[in-house]
């Protein structure tokens, strides 16, 4: 793949010695000296059939993600690729995602729909994937750019104030998916994917709404995909422990959202129950044991910075410190927002200028990516 930097921020931002550090796998990929995790994977053959339980599943998966991880460290060794089709890594993730999707437990709301039987849970989003666009996305963080953008239409939350409202709520209650957004198959996602990649993406960016209630389909699609590309996942995070466990090995880059600092906040905004407790246990998962290149997003909202920014700060330098975070000023009042007279205004400078100090103060690496 050619190495374009298209953005001059992005130039600056990858002569930063600690963001060549920090992401030297995702850089290894874009100049093709390391291999995506997805592609490693479709070497390990695993061995299931139709009739399997679902326990008999975990078993094979938690054998072969030791071999997975084992792959990995050799990476380096290795002189051709594998191509397991229907026994591969991935292949058996897909169809544990399938299980899963008979009582639905995706992400923390664990509805239980049968989704599979056509049930749909909180999301709205039934066993199909639905897009509402995919393009070469330029307003990514600069090390993503140009950046190879899937929306899903759909969200497990229920934000107030979000600010892509349009394709994560606003139509649920007034038309079916069906009538907002494209249903797209794991063929069709791939087949989309490969051409971002030839027309320059840096990265496939998974994202919506929210990806989490697509988990099946997207793993689906990488058994399709061949590019030696980046697999970022961009999402609010709330995945359950079972979920991400599918895609813990195969996803390249991370970018979660950290929106709350306690769990009050995220049940009052977005609807959402121990909010704080999911995410902080997710981040640690894909810090410790999944690939560690994250950018973690914080969107600074007024009146918030003592309960939410300043602890959500505190937390990342003592528990996951190899993140890169994203301190982000662009929040406006939309959707509901105004509901809530104290979120019903932008934030002042003094409040980002809190924000930005108090990283500063504890050693966080942001100015590159904010
Ligand atoms: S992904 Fe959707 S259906 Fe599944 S648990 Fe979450 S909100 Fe419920």
């Amino acid at each position: 793949m050619v190495f374009r930097l298209l953005r001059p921020d992005a130039e600056r931002a990858w002569k930063h010695p600690e963001i060549l550090r920090r992401f030297s796998r995702y850089r290894g990929i874009i100049e093709g000296t390391r291999i995506a995790r997805y592609l490693l994977a479709k070497s390990i053959k695993c061995s299931f059939n139709e009739t399997n339980s679902l326990e008999d599943l975990l078993l094979e998966f938690k054998t072969k993600t030791k071999k997975f991880r084992d792959i990995l460290r050799k990476e380096g060794e290795i002189s051709e690729l594998g191509n397991e089709k229907e026994h591969s890594y991935i292949a058996l993730a897909e169809r544990i995602a399938n299980e899963y999707l008979k009582s639905c437990n995706f992400c923390e709301r664990r509805c239980g729909a049968n989704r599979s039987e056509g049930e749909k849970g909180f999301c709205l989003v039934p066993k199909d994937a639905f897009i509402s666009s995919a393009f070469l996305h330029y307003g990514e963080e600069s090390v993503l750019v140009p950046s190879g953008t899937i929306f899903f239409q759909g969200c497990n939350f229920a934000c107030c104030f979000c600010q892509n409202y349009d394709i994560s709520q606003a139509w649920k209650k007034r038309y079916p998916i069906e009538e907002v957004a494209q249903k797209v198959s794991g063929n069709t996602l791939a087949n989309l994917a490969e051409k971002l990649c030839n027309n320059g993406a840096l990265n496939i960016n998974y994202v919506g709404g929210d990806p989490i209630p697509n988990i099946h389909v997207i793993l689906n699609s990488l058994r399709y995909q061949s590019k030696n590309i980046c697999q970022l996942w961009n999402s609010n995070f709330y995945l359950t422990e079972e979920s991400l466990s599918l895609i813990l090995d195969l996803m390249d880059f991370w970018l979660p959202d950290f929106k709350y600092g306690n769990n009050d906040c995220a049940k009052k905004y977005s609807g959402i129950e121990n909010y704080y407790d999911v995410i902080t246990r997710n981040l640690k998962i894909i810090h410790d044991v999944g690939s560690g290149e994250i950018i973690i997003r914080h969107l600074v909202m007024p009146n918030h910075v003592e309960c939410c920014s300043i602890p959500i700060l505190d937390y990342i330098a003592k528990e996951v410190p190899k993140c890169v975070v994203n301190i982000m000023a662009q929040y406006r009042p939309v959707y509901h927002a105004f509901n809530h007279t104290e979120i019903n205004r932008r934030p002042t400078s003094e409040e980002l200028q809190k924000v930005k100090q108090h990283a500063k103060l504890l050693g966080i690496l942001f100015e590159p990516v904010s």
